[in-house]
């Protein structure tokens, strides 16, 4: 379609996904960069997930609350003169393989951090992923308004467990109640947290590093201290590289507080600035299709099953990499051939706008489907013929033995593994010698999805017996040697028949690797 505003548009594109551990505080940022694009009226309104406390293993119960599960995936609102998507990448007990995959469709990612806890396992697990495509990540330290670690250790710790360059972009004066505002190193300004306290000025600027004349400020030590650090890491610190920036070498960090509002609107200024727009999507013969180019395409890189039992519809998730989606236009589906009708799709837009029909590179469209789409599928317009390249496999870290609980189902047992297989809700596997099902994902939401679905879509009973946490590693075939199997580790092969090992744990996995050097181990993604 001919979009003479093509290029403007993509151009005001910034999308992202914020990645953090449970508790960090990403839903109150999330509702704080809701509220500055006027998307929310209030706080408070994403989810409801501070309503109660789920019990962990009651999926159908957590769908029901939140109930705006698939609208809240993608957050969509202006700020200045660019139009901002959000995606969700739900931490928590929702932790699954579609968790990781969202990642893909993004052009950057927001770490946030809390300033008490440093690093925690999920962000490091998240930024491993953000961090292989490539992309920038820019680091959001939250809750200053309560003591935590040291800025200078919180930047060792970023360097230190993710091999991360970091550049800070303000610097904290203070903490918990003793938190006067930020260093802004970028802007050039102080911000203070309480207003109030400095006749009622926000920001404060500075000259050559500090702030002329007389300020009440200037007589406490704290001052003194943060000229000192910031003039440190000046000139101790790595220098701001928009280069390294970009390719996800050096984050840019932000301190702030989420809850009291505090830096989260500098942070979103200095973001859409600095965060790229839609890149060219690469095809899987390497090549890439620009943004710009006029005809549609596209890649779902997620598929949300309906909760109801009665319909067995889902939602395709579609990343649009190119062109112009406009309602009811017919595509292609690369992999079948297939000619559809993009009729009945959900658009993420917060609120109602003229142009709600459309949508650019950057933008997510949610596409209703009978069960047509798989993850990593690509749709394009016209004769564009393109196919995006696959989605990776993420390495799963827990395993269930699965069996149909009723041998006269065996049926549709198989025909639901696979086609969820298929689909990318779980992963599949055999034990090498003995064939018995093995199912693996990297979160325990899947499992219950899967148990929910098989049921209730195959009406196959399924039994499972937890295996609980493996490391699995794949070996080069032609080195397999049956004896290698141990009571620590258990052989399997994958849906391709690709030989891998399940170990018990670290230990056994290097005990494995000090027996036989010789045999390379392997993971996905
Ligand atoms: P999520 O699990 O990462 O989405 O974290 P939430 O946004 O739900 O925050 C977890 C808890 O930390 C909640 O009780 C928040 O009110 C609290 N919290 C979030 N940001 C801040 C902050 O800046 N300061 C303080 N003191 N608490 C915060």
């Amino acid at each position: 379609m001919n979009n003479p505003n093509l290029k403007q548009q993509v151009d005001s594109r910034r999308t992202f996904a914020i990645i953090s551990h449970p508790d960090a505080g990403k839903t109150t940022i999330t509702e704080q960069l809701l509220l500055f694009g006027g998307a929310i009226r209030q706080a408070g309104t994403v989810k409801g997930k501070k309503t109660g406390n789920f019990a962990k293993s009651d999926w159908m119960d957590i769908e029901k609350q939140r109930g705006i599960s698939v609208t809240s995936s993608v957050m969509q609102f202006d700020f200045d003169d660019k139009r901002v998507n959000i995606l969700d990448t739900p931490g928590h007990e929702d932790f699954s393989e579609d968790t990781y995959r969202t990642l893909m469709a993004v052009d950057s990612a927001v770490m946030v951090i809390d300033s008490a806890k440093g690093i925690e396992a999920q962000t490091k697990k998240l930024f491993q992923v953000v961090k292989r495509r490539g992309i920038p990540i820019f680091t959001f330290i939250n809750k200053l308004d309560r003591d935590g670690r040291e800025p200078l250790e919180l930047l060792e710790e970023l360097e230190e467990l993710l091999a991360i360059e970091s550049y800070p972009m303000n610097w904290p004066i203070g903490m918990g109640k003793g938190l006067e505002g930020i260093y802004d190193i970028y802007n050039e300004r102080i911000e203070f947290y309480r207003p109030e306290q400095y006749e009622g000025e926000r920001y404060i600027k500075l000259t050559n590093g500090e702030i002329a004349g007389d300020h009440p400020l200037k007589e406490k030590s704290i001052y003194e201290d943060v000229l000192g650090e910031v003039e440190l890491v000046r000139e101790a610190g790595d220098q701001f590289d928009l280069e390294k920036i970009s390719r996800g070498d050096q984050t840019p960090v932000f301190f702030g507080s989420a809850l009291t509002n505090f830096g989260v609107e500098t942070f979103l200024e200095s973001f859409v600035d600095l965060a790229p727009k839609p890149h060219a999507h690469k095809t899987i013969d390497e090549e890439a299709i620009s943004p710009y180019e006029e005809e549609f395409s596209g890649f779902v890189f997620k598929i949300q099953a309906n909760m109801n039992p009665n319909h067995r519809d889902r939602i395709a998730f579609v990343r649009v990499c190119s062109g112009t989606f406009e309602r009811g236009m017919d595509v292609t589906l690369g992999r079948t051939g297939k000619k559809m009708k993009l009729s009945n799709v959900t658009q993420f837009m917060a609120d109602a706008r003229e142009n709600v029909e459309e949508a650019v590179a950057g933008d997510i469209i949610g596409v209703y489907d009978t069960g047509n789409y798989q993850i990593g599928d690509t749709i394009y317009e016209g004769k564009l013929k393109v196919a995006y390249e696959e989605l990776p496999s993420f390495t799963p870290e827990l395993f269930m033995k699965v069996t149909a609980k009723n041998v006269m189902k065996q049926k549709s047992f198989h025909k639901g593994i696979y086609q969820l297989v298929q689909e990318g809700a779980i992963q599949l596997y055999k034990t090498y010698l003995t064939d018995e099902y093995i199912i693996g994902a990297v979160g325990q939401l899947q499992f219950e999805v899967f148990q929910y679905r098989m049921l209730n879509e195959y009406n196959a009973e399924v039994v499972m017996t937890p295996m609980g946490n493996k490391i699995a590693r794949w070996i080069n075939p032609e080195q397999l040697d049956e004896r290698m199997s141990s009571s620590r580790n258990i052989l399997a092969k994958d849906r391709f028949d690709q030989p891998l090992f399940l170990f018990e744990n670290q230990f056994a996995m290097r005990w494995f690797a000090d027996k036989y050097p010789e045999v390379e181990l392997k993971s996905l993604m």
